[in-house]
Formats: structure tokens, sequence, C-alpha cells
């Protein structure tokens, strides 16, 4: 979207950035409290001070309305730095082991230790939230952190390094910008541990590459999120939320509802709800200024463009485009069947199917056959279809009645499932994941007068006596 151009780190200048890194860890530098929370405050305020040159640089790269700029990278990300400001201390408090006869006077205890020099790889849709938040986290766990944002959306990304630069220290916080040359010249490298967030195809490829370095990796993916409805649901407001969830960002949101399901003689009734509640979204056209997100990039337009084109579903809704603004009219299509292009892959943008189902049963075989998503979602009153829902998927998340917010829910882990992703973060969960937890004792001597029988040489005598 954006026309920015983003100068890229020098390859050569990789090595430099991570020796660096790795010699100021080493000394100690990242780890006391109060570097911490000094480093996390100056995140704070490099956002809070920028918020207009950030939400100019959404606009840029996404055609970003300045209320989803807010709502949905801003604020949250300022909350949960915040948030982690305000409680990290606390978590990394060194746990004791619980009591045990034969171990508690070797005072046994966890500490909470930062894993060294961190890496984390982020994607273009949520330029801030799925950046600054993780760098929170690796900074209160008391790592060396180098963030690799995504490279397209340029004018984000290139604001986040110099801010950085501006705001941050240097000698243990980087941002590294550039593509696929850069982000594997970064893989070669052992890190404390690799946060990747994007789909699952590179996924696989930074699985692999942190096994040739033996560095832990946590994968956040994406998927294609079903939505089950219940004809006893809350019409009107289901209409509105699933709506809300599919459109913001212009459903570029790894947990957007992906598609539809619903029984056959309930379709209609559903498609006018959505139909309804689009035209009071938009009372002008969507595509006026400051209403809708864009597509990222032409690829990705072209890509939505071609699925509208070749679904054989019935578009009942929207379909408009257009090229030059990488923009994508919202979009429902009902009488989607299983085969379709639509349900082939992950829509990521705003366009809504709907496949009926004769059963909710059928439904849920479906979905059960498919790869594990990141959410599953159900609008329903009633609570056993609810828990039906629930109890006979398995999803990174689970909502009823709501789309998309939980991902900044305080409290809740934030991950998905086998194909949809491995590990948690957000808040206290992303300082785990950041964190080692290393085991320690310190043994007094007098424990000899009890253990002494464990020595050699081993003795019939010694063996009766245990
Ligand atoms: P992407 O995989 O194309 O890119 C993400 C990052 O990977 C970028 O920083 C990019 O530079 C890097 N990358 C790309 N190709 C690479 C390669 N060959 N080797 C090494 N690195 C490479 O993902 P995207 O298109 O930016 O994001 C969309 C996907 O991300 C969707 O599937 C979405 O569901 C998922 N997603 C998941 C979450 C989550 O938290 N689970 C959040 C947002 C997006």
């Amino acid at each position: 979207m954006s026309d920015s151009k983003l100068v890229y780190t020098p390859l050569d200048d990789i090595e430099k950035i991570y020796n660096e890194l790795k010699t100021t860890f080493a000394s100690g530098k990242s780890k006391p409290i109060r570097y911490r929370r000094y480093q996390l405050l100056q995140l704070a305020y490099m956002l809070k001070d920028n918020t207009k040159l950030f939400e100019d640089a959404l606009a840029a790269d996404l055609g970003r309305p300045e209320l989803e700029a807010r709502m949905l990278d801003i604020d949250p990300s300022l909350g949960e730095i915040k948030s982690t400001l305000s409680s990290f201390e606390k978590w990394t408090k060194q746990e004791k082991a619980p009591f045990s006869i034969n171990f508690t006077a070797m005072r046994p205890v966890i500490r909470k230790e930062p894993k060294g020099v961190v890496l984390i790889i982020s994607p273009f849709n949520y330029p801030l939230f799925l950046t600054l938040p993780l760098m929170a986290s690796a900074i209160a766990a008391g790592n060396a952190v180098v963030l690799k944002p995504a490279e397209n959306t340029p004018a984000t990304s290139a604001l986040l390094a110099s801010l950085a630069e501006k705001y941050l220290d240097t000698s243990l916080i980087r941002v590294i910008n550039g593509g696929v040359d850069e982000t594997t010249k970064l893989l070669e490298y052992t890190w404390g541990h690799i946060l990747y967030t994007g789909g699952g195809r590179v996924g696989k490829i930074i699985a692999v590459a942190g096994a040739k370095t033996l560095s832990p990796v946590s994968l956040e993916l994406g998927g294609k999120s079903p939505v089950f409805i219940d004809p006893k649901c809350d019409l009107k407001m289901t209409a509105k939320r699933l709506l809300w969830g599919k459109l913001a960002n212009a459903g570029q949101t790894c947990v957007a509802p992906d598609y539809i399901i619903v029984p056959q003689d309930f379709q209609d009734k559903l498609v006018k709800a959505l139909q309804d509640e689009c035209e009071e979204f938009y009372p002008n056209k969507a595509s006026a200024p400051g209403q809708m997100s864009r597509l990222v990039s032409t690829p990705a337009f072209t890509r939505i463009n071609n699925l509208i084109k070749n679904t054989k579903g019935t578009i009942v809704f929207g379909g408009d485009t257009d090229e030059a603004t990488k923009y994508i009219g919202p979009t429902i299509v009902k009488d989607v069947m299983p085969g379709d292009c639509l349900m082939s892959e992950e829509i990521f943008g705003p366009v809504l199917p709907i496949m009926p189902v004769s059963s909710i049963e059928e439904g849920l075989a479906y979905v059960n056959a498919h790869d594990h998503p990141l959410s599953v979602y159900a609008f329903s009153q009633d609570s056993a279809f609810k828990a039906k829902i629930f109890d006979n998927t398995q999803s990174g998340s689970a909502m009823a009645n709501e789309t998309i917010i939980h991902p900044a829910a305080y409290g809740l882990p934030f991950g998905g499932i086998g194909p949809s992703g491995s590990g948690y973060h957000s808040g206290k969960y992303g300082f785990d994941m950041f964190t080692h937890l290393r085991s320690s004792m310190d043994s007094p001597g007098w424990l000899d007068m009890l253990l002494s029988f464990r020595y050699p040489p081993y003795t019939p005598a010694k063996l009766k006596a245990m």
C-alpha cells in the first residue's frame, strides 16, 4: 500500500550487531530491574510521544482509518507495555519448590533468568501490536532483543527502526529491517529464543532453522478460524460482531472469522442480517476515506480478487474492488461448498464465505477434518450449543458471541495449536516465553549426617538402612 522505501539493514552489519548484543548481554547490563524498567518506560514513551507518526505510518502502509490504528494497534500495545511494567518485577521473583522431606533442606528454588539474545520476527498485519508488546516481554525478562519487522509495511518498519535508536539502548535492543535475505542471515545464528509470527509456510522454514542451531522456537501462525451459528443467537448482535471481526484491518487479522457454518434453513436470515449491518456500518461507501483499511500489497489484492472471481458460491453483497488503491469491499458469499476456492486457504481479506450444513455435526466433522485453527467462534444464546462447539473442536482459542478482541484480553494466553502455532504470549505468558526456569539448590554440609549412606563403598548395612 505504502510508497515508502524501506532501508534494509546491510547484510554485512548483521553479524556485528549480533556479536555486540551477545557481548553486552554477557556483561549483565540487561539484568537489573532498574534497567529493565527504564527500557520498558522508554518503549511506552516511544509509542506515546509519537502516536501521530505511527497513525500516519499505518495509514500509509495499510490505509488504516485512525480509529482502527488506535483501537487495534496503538492503544492495546501501550496497554500491554504498561501492564508488563506494573507486574514484571513480581514475575522475576524466584520461586521456592514445594516442601519435600527429601529435598527442602537443599533449598531448591526456581530462578527466573533471561534466555539471552532473542529474535522476534513479525508480520505486516499489526505492525505495532505484534512487535512492541513482544519486545516488552523480552526486555522485562532481561534479554537482549533483535526485532525484525515486516518489510511490506515500510513506513511503520522504518519508523520503528529510527525511534528505537532514539529511545532504546542500542547496545541491547535493535531493530533490523529487511526481507528474506536479511531474515535468512539472522536465522544462521543461535538465539536464546526465536518468536515468529506469520504464515505457516515460512513458519516451517523458521522451525527448521531453529532446529539447525538448537534455538528454541515459538510459532504464532494462522489458519481458517470457523464460526458456528446457532439459529438461537441474537441475530443483530451476531451480524454486527461478525462483520466487525471480518472487516477490521480489511480482514487481515490472524483470528478473523474466516468462514461461517450455518444450518441451511437459517442461511438467508443470517445473510439478510449481515447485509443490513453492512449498510449500517457504511452509510456512504466502505471505500470512502477513513472507513476501511486496504490490502497490504498488490499480490495480496490479486490473491483475494481471484478468490472472489473464482468462487462457485453466490456473491450476495460486495465484490467491488479497486486495484489502484488495493481496495476490496466487504463481500458476503453464500452457498459456499467444501471444495470451493474460498475454503482452500486462509482468506486474510474482507470476504466472508457462508457454508450451509444440514446439521451441526456435519459442521463439526468438517472443522475437525482440517487443520486446528487459531480460533473457533460460536454465536448462540444456548449454553449447550456453545459447550458442544467448544468441547468437540481443538483450536488456539474458543470464543462465544465475540470476535478478534481476545489477543488483547488481559490475563489470557495467546497462541495456536498444531498448524496454527505453538507457544503462548501476552502478559505473564510472554515473560515466561523469554524466561529460562533455572533450577538451583544450595545444599548445606550438615545434610551428610543423614545422607552419607549414598557414598561408596556400598555395603549390605547401608542397603538395609534405606
Ligand atoms: P509472512 O510469513 O509472509 O511474513 C512474516 C515474516 O516472515 C516477515 O517478517 C518476513 O520478512 C519473514 N519472512 C518471509 N519470508 C521468509 C523466508 N523465506 N525466510 C525467512 N523469513 C521470511 O507472514 P505475513 O504474510 O506477513 O502474515 C500473515 C500470516 O500471519 C497469516 O497466516 C496470519 O494468520 C498470520 N498471523 C498470525 C498471528 C498470530 O499471532 N498467530 C498474528 C498475525 C498474523
